[in-house]
């Protein structure tokens, strides 16, 4: 889950890392107000879930109430990368000096949390990482022994630091460790970490990733989720306690299990197919879950064929066969639909679905093989 600039900053702020005074407004004439509370000088900054909104005009200053309008009138009417701005963060306005990338992430491979800086941060830090990667420094954390303080200090030398700002880096480094490990965060990134012309260091951008699967354990966070920034199909997915991600290829896929959707999408790759999502529907197979799968995987444009891959467990195949077939006269999808089902009584339910004139495949290799024609001819 994304969280928004103004959510992030308030989080980083509680944990002892500075942030400016402003507050968020969702019209031009609160934004007026709140620039007057903070003395007229403020940037006003679009609240959408997406990165780069400064180069998309969405970040900008203002140098008293009336033009904090003024602008904030014009950035509530936008759209940034497809996302309309429904909400404006209205900051006090910092002179900045040096504008620094700092973050904490997870690295998959290195199977530990990894401290990223640089002292070229801002807009441009993209183009750093591709181009003049030697200008960004990674530190990996120990997660058992979390942040040591010399890691910090190892960042603000790699950064070339100021001495007289090492003591307040030290403290926005270990607030923000723990904004990472406390929170279950899987990103905490100050993006730009700025340096005033009076001396003075903040976080002026904030963005944080949270772990899904630990939501559970923060109710707090789970309540900033904002439904109006989601792709509606992941919202809808949710409510079934389906696990979706939309990709760009064409071959639709449900599957149950995690491990089995991955392994699906590899063999559709494979056989030169292309997969439109990932979607566990994980355990059961009630035919109104598997209703809400096929609505939500036929809500993608893009998607030619379904392929349908089933272990029957606890679930035994013939219900989920039913199922299957109940959903499909509900929605007749017009997209062709290929089956596998394997497991109990996997044979009684791949006689209901070819009684029903379904494809079925009786191995993965098979199904994939089967999807990857029809979404062929479908497009042809
Ligand atoms: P992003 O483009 O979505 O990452 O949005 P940011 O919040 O990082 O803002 C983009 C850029 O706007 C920053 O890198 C700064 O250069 C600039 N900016 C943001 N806030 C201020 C401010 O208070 N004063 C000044 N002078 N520039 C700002
Ligand atoms: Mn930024």
């Amino acid at each position: 889950m994304k969280l928004h600039e103004y959510q992030s900053k308030q989080i980083f702020a509680k944990y002892g890392v500075p942030i400016p005074k402003g507050r968020v407004a969702a019209t031009a004439g609160e934004a007026k107000s709140i620039a007057e509370e903070l003395g007229g000088r403020v940037v006003i900054k679009a609240q959408v879930l997406v990165g780069g909104r400064g180069k998309a005009g969405g970040v900008q200053l203002a140098k008293d109430a009336t033009e904090a309008e003024q602008i904030a009138s014009r950035i509530l009417a936008m759209e940034i990368k497809g996302l309309p701005v429904r909400k404006v963060l209205i900051d006090e306005a910092a002179a900045i000096e040096t504008e620094i990338y700092f973050s904490i992430t997870n690295d998959r491979n290195a199977r530990k949390p990894v401290m990223i800086a640089s002292a070229a941060g801002g807009v441009e830090i993209e183009d750093v990482a591709a181009k003049t990667p030697e200008k960004i420094v990674k530190i990996h954390i120990d997660p058992l022994l979390g942040l040591r303080d010399y890691q910090a200090r190892d960042v603000a030398a790699f950064i070339d630091l100021p001495r007289d700002y090492w003591k307040d880096f030290g403290k926005i480094a270990a607030g923000l460790w723990r904004v990472y490990t406390e929170q279950d965060a899987t990103l905490a990134e100050i993006n730009p970490l700025v340096i005033t012309k009076d001396k003075r260091i903040m976080a002026l951008d904030g963005k944080m990733l949270i772990d899904d699967n630990a939501l559970y354990r923060h109710p707090d966070l789970a309540d900033m989720r904002d439904v109006d920034e989601e792709a509606p199909s992941e919202a809808e997915a949710r409510k079934y306690g389906l696990t979706y991600i939309k990709l760009d290829g064409n071959i639709g896929c449900m599957v149950n299990g995690a491990g089995l959707a991955m392994t699906s999408m590899d063999i559709v790759k494979l056989f030169g197919g292309e997969p439109a999502n990932f979607l566990d529907i994980g355990g059961g197979a009630a035919a109104d879950k598997v209703a809400a799968a096929m609505r939500i995987i036929l809500a993608d444009q893009n998607v030619r064929a379904i392929l349908l891959n089933i272990f029957g467990g606890i679930t035994r195949c013939d219900e989920v066969a039913r199922g299957i077939l109940e959903a499909t006269k509900a929605i007749q999808p017009k997209a062709p639909m290929v089956v596998r089902l394997v497991g109990t009584n996997a044979e009684e339910g791949r006689r209901l679905l070819s009684d029903a004139n379904m494809t079925t495949a009786d191995t993965l290799v098979d199904a994939a093989k089967k999807a990857v024609a029809a979404a062929k001819v479908a497009v042809a």
